[in-house]
């Protein structure tokens, strides 16, 4: 039995991780869950940080961490616990896989399959920002040598591994000539390590409107850390929503696994949100503490679910969906084709 520590989150995030928790245990996966509270509560009980040092003992202790979205103030108040977390425990790695799933659920683009392997430590995310005068504030872009190659070795491992033939690298190097310079650079020196897999360069800005327009020219596409970001939301919502996709962020020790989009306030307590992108996380990480079987028995229940017409309101269209249904109703949905 492996002992996961679990953290239901914010906003929507304690009914998605409600309904992904029941899929994981009725698929008869050998784990069991440590839960911790994190963010807004914690914060409002009067922990400016977010986190318990309880809570941070056990996410050590068990190293694998499935966590539901975490609310962020914007413009002010605490720092973001999703940045401190992956920066305290190294995780370097922030992979988020985007397919689209035609024709069970609608998209423009039906051929796209592309995973976005986003640097998670460094860039304008270290958090090296201040107020020079009362009229100017600045925020560091911090890119290192070493957390380059880290993150580009890992695409093009993640590539072999699962036999995907080409990794494309986005920068803006054209204006960042020194950080997204290096960053360029050293994808140029480990490219030539992989004859095998093809390589390519691209300026963000028409990358990013490529992933818009003909997302089925890429399929892994390693970046620095703000850019993955961004595009990797746009990347989801174009296979048919954001709430789809998940992902997992890689350190040398731990793991964390969560869907990549944040705590949806506005949908928040009425059992509409789609609980897909954490079921996602949810498979990445049974993967990667090698219930493989059990992965793929999720997995092919998930599809299964989609390909019925069982949607949540997100992807739910006259003509390819058949039944709109609950984040609950859902996730009964895909226990019932495990
Ligand atoms: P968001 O991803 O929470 O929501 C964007 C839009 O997508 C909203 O209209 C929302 O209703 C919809 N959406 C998101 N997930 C959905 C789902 N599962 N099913 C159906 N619709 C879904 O982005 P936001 O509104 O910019 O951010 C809200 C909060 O989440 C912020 O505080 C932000 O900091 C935080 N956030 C957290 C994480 C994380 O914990 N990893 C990631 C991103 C944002």
């Amino acid at each position: 039995m492996i002992n996961i520590t679990l953290a239901k989150g914010d906003g929507i995030g304690p009914e998605i991780m409600e309904a992904t928790k029941k899929v994981i245990l009725a698929s008869g996966a050998k784990v069991s869950f440590d839960e911790i509270e994190i963010g807004e509560k914690v914060y409002l009980s009067g922990n400016t940080s977010g986190i318990d040092e309880s809570a941070w003992d056990i996410i050590r202790k068990n190293k694998v961490f499935l966590k539901a979205p975490i609310t962020t103030p914007q413009g002010g108040g605490y720092k973001s616990l999703n940045v401190s977390i992956r920066k305290y425990l190294g995780l370097y790695a922030n992979v988020r896989p985007c397919v689209s799933l035609h024709p069970f659920v609608k998209t423009k683009h039906p051929v796209m399959d592309m995973v976005i392997v986003r640097e998670n430590e460094e860039d304008l995310y270290a958090g090296i920002e201040h107020q020079q005068t009362d009229e100017v504030v600045q925020c560091l872009k911090l890119i290192s040598r070493p957390g380059c190659e880290k993150i580009v070795r890992y695409a093009f491992e993640y590539a072999k591994q699962y036999y995907r033939k080409k990794v494309t690298c986005f920068t803006k190097d054209n204006i960042m000539k020194q950080t997204d310079g290096l960053f360029h650079q050293v994808f140029n020196e480990i490219a030539v390590e992989y004859p095998e897999i093809e390589n390519e360069h691209w300026i963000v800005d028409i990358g990013g409107a490529k992933i818009a327009d003909t997302p089925e020219v890429f399929d892994v596409i390693v970046m620095p850390n703000l850019y993955g970001d961004m595009l990797s939301d746009v990347a989801a919502q174009i296979t048919g929503s954001v709430g789809l996709a998940g992902s997992s962020n890689i350190g040398e020790e731990c793991a964390m696994f969560e869907a990549i989009h944040g705590s949806a306030p506005d949908i928040a307590g009425k059992n509409i949100a789609n609980p897909s992108g954490l079921i996602q996380g949810a498979v990445l990480m049974l993967n990667h503490i090698g219930e493989k079987e059990i992965a793929e028995k999720i997995q092919n229940a998930w599809l299964k679910t989609l390909e019925e017409g069982i949607h949540t309101a997100d992807i739910y269209k006259e003509g390819t969906s058949k039944v709109k249904v609950g984040t609950m109703a859902f996730a009964d949905a895909v226990i019932a084709n495990l």
